[in-house]
C-alpha cells in the first residue's frame, strides 16, 4: 500500500531548541564551547566537551536529566503519533547524536514511532563518558557535498531513503530547519513534499532561489501549523491516488478547520482528474 515516509530533522524541528547547544548551556560549557568551535568542527567539539564534562565529574545521568528538560511541544508529541497512527514510516535525520535523540524520544514516549535514526553515533564507554562520533568518517574520505558539514551530507542518507520510498510508491514528507536540511531538499522529487520551518536558514535558501526545490514546499511557523500541515499531508492521496483516498479526503472535517487557501489548494490536489 502506498503511504508516505515523513523525515524529521531533529533539533528545531522536532525539539524547539538545538540539543547539543542546550546541554552545553544547561552544564555551564557555553564560554569553552565559543572559545573552541573556530579550532575544530561542530561535531568533534561536542565530543571534546563530553570529554569534558566526564572530567569534572559530571555523568551521563546529568546528561540525560538535562535532555529530558529540553523544550518539546505537545503538539509535535501529537503530530508523531498520529503520524505514526495512520501508517506513515517515520524516520530521523539528524546532525545532533544517538543519545541525544534516544534519551529524549524514550522520555517522551516516542521512541516506537520511529524505524530509523539516522545520526552521530555515540556511546558510553567503560569509564561512563558519553564518546560522539562523526556520521561520516572524514579522516578517510569526504563524502562529496561541499555544502555540508565534513560528517554529514543529509542528502546521502535521503537517496537511500527515497530508493526504498519508490520501490514501494511511497513519498517523502520531509521536515527540517537549518541548513544541513537545504541539501536533502534539493533531492526530493515532484510528489514529495518539504515543509521548512519559516524564518530558519532551509526557508530562507528555499525562497531565496524559487524552483530549484522539486518537491511542493508547505512552511509553517509553529507548532500547531506544523501538526495541521503534517496531518493534511499525509492525508492527500498521492499523485496516482486512488478513488477510496479521494473519498476519504473529501469527507474530512478537519479540512473545515484550515485556513480557506490551505483547505482549497488541498481539495484542487484531491479531485479525480477529470477523463
Ligand atoms: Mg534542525
Ligand atoms: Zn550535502
Amino acid at each position: 500500500m502506498a503511504g508516505s515516509v515523513v523525515i524529521f530533522d531533529f533539533d528545531k524541528t522536532l525539539i524547539d531548541c538545538d540539543s547539543d547547544n542546550w546541554v552545553v548551556d544547561e552544564l555551564g560549557l557555553t564560554d569553552l564551547f565559543d572559545s573552541l568551535l573556530p579550532t575544530m568542527p561542530w561535531n568533534t567539539l561536542m565530543d571534546r566537551l563530553m570529554k569534558e564534562l566526564h572530567t569534572q565529574g559530571k555523568t551521563v545521568d546529568d546528561i540525560a536529566d538535562v535532555l529530558k528538560r529540553a523544550p518539546l511541544d505537545t503538539r509535535t508529541i501529537s503530530a508523531v503519533r498520529s503520524a505514526h497512527a495512520a501508517g506513515c514510516d517515520l524516520r530521523v535525520v539528524s546532525d545532533a547524536n544517538l543519545f541525544f535523540i534516544e534519551t529524549i524520544l524514550k522520555h517522551h514516549g516516542l521512541i516506537g514511532c520511529f524505524t530509523e535514526i539516522n545520526t552521530n553515533p555515540s556511546y558510553v564507554d567503560e569509564e561512563g563518558r558519553l564518546k560522539i562520533f562523526p556520521y561520516h568518517d572524514f579522516s578517510k574520505s569526504s563524502h562529496g557535498c561541499l555544502f555540508c558539514p565534513p560528517n554529514m551530507c543529509k542528502s546521502k542518507i535521503v537517496e537511500r531513503i527515497q530508493a526504498s520510498a519508490q520501490a514501494t510508491g511511497k513519498r517523502i514528507i520531509y521536515l527540517g530547519d537549518g541548513k544541513g536540511d537545504y541539501c536533502p531538499s534539493l533531492r526530493l522529487d515532484h510528489g514529495d513534499f518539504m515543509m521548512p520551518r519559516k524564518g530558519y536558514p532551509c526557508w530562507e535558501l528555499i525562497v531565496n532561489q524559487p524552483g530549484l526545490v522539486k518537491a511542493e514546499v508547505h512552511e509553517w511557523s509553529n507548532w500547531e501549523e506544523q501538526e495541521r500541515i503534517l496531518l493534511l499531508l499525509i492525508r492527500r492521496p498521492s499523485v496516482a491516488g486512488n478513488a477510496a483516498a479521494v473519498a476519504l479526503l473529501s469527507v474530512d472535517c478537519k479540512l473545515e478547520v484550515l485556513p480557506a487557501a490551505v483547505a482549497h489548494e488541498a481539495v484542487l490536489h484531491s479531485l479525480p482528474v477529470p477523463q
